[in-house]
């Protein structure tokens, strides 16, 4: 008979049961996020790194945001109305297995 040996639970090591969801974050070593649209408009931006290479970026005005295009900057003067008001964290727009959000 094979006797199967259990691990001993280890606190300080993490597992993980199913993938962890991607966090969002705005800053990036500690420098905000800016987007400029196509009118000269900057925005605040959030980012996720909804896959290990797949990092997507989006206004907190709800806009989609080019990765590249999205810049870093301390005080940067943002000219979105919208962007300038506090807000929670939202959940990514993007799912990249397709799920329904
Ligand atoms: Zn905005």
């Amino acid at each position: 008979m094979k006797i199967i040996e259990v691990e001993p639970y280890d606190p300080d090591k993490r597992t993980w049961s199913e993938p962890e969801p991607a966090t969002s974050f705005r800053t990036i070593d500690g420098m905000p996020m800016y987007w400029c649209d196509d009118r000269g408009v900057v925005h605040v931006c959030e980012g996720a790194d909804i896959h290990p290479d797949a990092r997507v970026y989006w206004t907190l005005c709800g806009k989609d945001a080019s990765n590249d295009w999205v810049y870093l900057a301390q005080d940067e003067a943002i000219t979105c109305p919208l962007c300038r008001e506090p807000r929670p964290y939202e959940k990514p727009p993007h799912d990249a297995c397709g799920a329904p959000v």
